[in-house]
């Protein structure tokens, strides 16, 4: 666990070293420079930052501040077309500033819903007065990368700061590479912007213009781009307009026919009744290699009555694939596999008439017909679009192939 943490820590500083200095850089000058914020200077008033607790409303906040319930009705009535009290939620910010002087009284109330957009309620008139701000984002550009001095997978299953990053990374690379593989002395390189409010306060990453993993001895590039305009769709390819996502392997079994297709009804060869049959059957003699389609954790082994000695495998939060009967299973629960790798043995365990896989496949928990399915659209990029693609991609790949001499 120790070790874990070590590694953790090592790697959120490879990637995001600017970051962190930053951010400590924000704290400690807080108090010294923030003396406007939302537009009022702090020196005039008492400053009181709190957060809506649990219960709290508009109402209950503000009468606290020398404000009865008559009045809060009023000011409720009076600023309602501009902010509307109900909006409030828990745990999200609130600013108050009340006078300096002996009255202390409540002079502006100013509430964030998001790190964005912010509401003041200005009570120094006899009519108070509400209106929203919203703070002016900033993008900046960043490229890191480098020698893994460890293991990457802690750091992209970690949930901290640059994990809008990480997941980010691990979506886009997930069909082409294992980060549980990735090991120390492996380049890597990202190129990505962040979003910065009012210039300076860090607000996560925008987006994944460029990035490359060496995995196994090889360089593997992703690129985003826009293929049709309209529809606002970006898909990731290698630096040959190569699509990232991998298909499905056609069948678990190479030398194979089918016996039986999906169907809702069917006469079940073992029972002798018409059932749904939510799978492919692949008839293959005895102890023939079963192999995952694609990669992907092994989700489930074991063995029930109908089913037999099963295993299924989980691709990506989308697709299960799941393979009935085998007279052996190599795989444990918990095992990362890759597209084409032995699972298991064809053969007759469970409700089987005769020596075959059962292939299952699951769409968003879903059982469909896998020789229906229209899978992962990544297409690989032809005519127009690769030289489109290319063109764009050409400087992205040169800036992150000079990531090693930086
Ligand atoms: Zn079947």
């Amino acid at each position: 666990m120790k070790k874990a943490f070590v590694i953790i820590i090592v790697l959120f500083s490879i990637v995001s070293c600017n970051k962190t200095e930053e951010k400590v850089e924000i704290k400690i000058s807080k108090p010294k420079t923030k003396k406007v914020e939302f537009g009022f200077n702090y020196n005039d008033f008492n400053v009181v930052h709190d957060t809506v607790k649990k219960g709290d409303s508009f109402g209950s906040i503000i009468q606290g501040q020398n404000i009865g319930k008559k009045q809060v009705y009023t000011i409720v009535e009076q600023v309602k077309d501009s902010f509307n009290v109900r909006t409030i939620r828990y745990n999200k910010p609130y600013t108050i500033l009340r006078s300096k002087n002996k009255t202390n009284k409540l002079q502006v109330f100013i509430y964030q819903p998001d790190a964005l957009t912010y509401y003041v309620v200005d009570f120094r008139d006899s009519v108070a007065t509400a209106y929203k701000k919203v703070k002016p984002v900033t993008f900046k550009r960043k490229i890191i990368g480098g020698v893994l001095k460890s293991s990457l997978s802690e750091t992209l299953g970690n949930n901290s700061v640059e994990a809008a990053l990480a997941s980010r990374i691990t979506k886009v690379f997930s069909w082409s590479i294992d980060f549980f593989k990735l090991k120390k002395g492996d380049r890597y390189g990202l190129i990505f912007t962040e979003r910065f409010i009012n210039g300076k306060t860090y607000d996560g990453v925008e987006d994944l213009q460029a990035a490359f993993f060496e995995y196994k001895g090889k360089i593997v590039y992703a690129f985003p781009f826009e293929k049709d305009s309209l529809s606002g769709k970006i898909e990731y390819y290698d630096d040959e307009g190569k699509t990232l996502k991998n298909f499905f392997l056609k069948t678990p079994i190479k030398f194979s026919r089918i016996t039986s297709r999906f169907t809702m009804n069917r006469f079940h060869p073992v029972q002798h009744r018409w059932k749904a049959h939510k799978g492919t059957d692949y008839a293959a003699p005895r102890g023939t290699p079963i192999s995952t389609t694609a990669s992907g954790v092994v989700e489930q082994t074991g063995y029930t009555a109908g089913n037999g000695n099963f295993v299924k495998v989980k691709h990506n939060g989308t697709y299960s694939t799941q393979y009935l009967h085998m007279s052996k299973i190599l795989v444990r629960r918990g095992q990362r596999v890759t597209q084409g790798q032995t699972i298991g043995l064809v053969g007759s365990t469970g409700l089987a008439s005769g020596p075959h896989v059962c292939y299952r496949f699951w769409k968003n928990g879903i059982q469909v017909d896998a020789l229906r399915l229209n899978l992962p659209t990544g297409e690989s990029l032809t005519g127009n679009d690769k030289t489109r693609f290319l063109n764009q991609m050409e400087p992205l790949k040169r800036e992150l192939d000079s990531i090693g001499n930086l």
